[in-house]
């Protein structure tokens, strides 16, 4: 008889957990995105890339792996890839350097982690996570940064492995814009303003005990210069997750997702006026940030496993994938079907 209850009981946890639903939401970066800039094949690789993250991070969960597995290995892939402003392909700094920031939290116990400012961690996600696992503290940043990654065993690069020809146009274009300019900050910050061009990365996850888990990972903003630090890297700006209510990835204009604490500020109308997920999106994204001129997107998942996408600008690399749908999309006017 014991053995046979207990034998239920198992059964039964196993049918509530397998009840669980698991699903994956992610962006490359959200900006000024329009048909007319992107080639058929660099669509093509664009959309690859995306698909790959994806089926990667939800074969993770599908396999029993927690969100936080899910949520590295989705954003390792977009960070591998030159096609995103994260790890490999990361934008210049004014210096025509990199320097990369990035971060992940757990919704379960609201631990998490990040790295500002890294020149030599070829993955940062891996030094977020690793700040987050084996150190008392939330952020390093710079050098100090990636001597804990070193020291962790992660793997590093030459600052020359983050270089790209496209990136390094892009920094030539403001370069000659500053210097037309005369190099005044004001101008440097104009210039940023209208030039800066998106790819920041991030994933989103609910594994099947219901945690989620959200990450963020960047080169940051071109020309950037003196150690700008943007939100991507700042949890409650650029990344939050919470099991009660939500996670969130952001990326746009950094200096005013810091400044409106948009993860955080979304998760917590969610969990303080009782919104949906979509509608306390919809209000910070295109309502708060809008009004006040700040570009930009986020990823989120609701404790239901549902993904919301939301954007203010043309549009945003993006894609989920849950137990019946997958969808990938570039454009603002490639709607999710009803
Ligand atoms: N949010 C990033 C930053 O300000 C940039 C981006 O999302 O593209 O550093």
């Amino acid at each position: 008889m014991k053995l046979l209850s207990s034998f239920l009981m198992t059964f039964m946890a196993c049918a509530v957990m397998a009840d669980k639903p698991i699903a994956i939401v992610i962006h490359g970066g959200a900006g000024t995105i329009e048909r007319s800039q992107l080639s058929a094949e660099k669509e093509a690789a664009i959309k690859k890339d995306l698909n790959q993250a994806l089926n990667t991070g939800y074969a993770a969960l599908e396999a029993g792996q927690d969100a936080m597995e899910a949520v590295v290995a989705a954003i390792m892939i977009l960070e591998n890839s030159e096609n995103f402003n994260a790890g490999k392909g990361a934008v210049y700094t004014r210096e025509k350097g990199h320097e990369l920031d990035a971060s992940i939290m757990r919704g379960s116990d609201l631990q998490a982690g990040a790295v500002a400012g890294v020149k030599y961690t070829k993955n940062p996600i891996l030094a977020a996570r690793a700040v987050m696992l084996h150190s008392p503290h939330v952020m390093l940043a710079g050098a100090g940064a990636d001597a804990f990654s070193k020291a962790r065993g992660l793997d590093q690069v030459e600052n020359s492995y983050f270089d790209t020809e496209a990136r390094f146009e892009a920094w030539k274009k403001v370069d000659e814009k500053t210097r037309q300019k005369g190099r005044k900050e004001a101008a440097v910050s104009d210039v940023l303003d209208h030039e800066f061009k998106f790819g920041t990365v991030g994933a989103v996850a609910i594994d099947r005990q219901g945690h989620i888990v959200a990450g963020t990972s960047t080169g940051g903003m071109t020309y950037k210069a003196w150690g700008r630090i943007g939100d991507s890297p700042v949890i409650g700006a650029g990344t939050y997750a919470d099991d009660r209510s939500c996670g969130i990835s952001a990326t746009g204009h950094g200096e005013y997702f810091i400044r409106y604490a948009v993860a955080h500020d979304i998760c917590a109308r969610v969990l303080y006026q009782g919104k949906s997920l979509a509608q306390a999106a919809d209000e910070v994204i295109n309502q708060t940030l809008k009004s006040v001129g700040g570009d930009g997107g986020i990823i989120g998942m609701d404790p239901q496993g549902r993904p919301v996408m939301m954007f203010n600008t043309a549009g945003m690399y993006r894609g989920f994938k849950t137990s019946d749908e997958t969808y990938v999309a570039i454009y603002g006017d490639e709607k999710v079907a009803d």
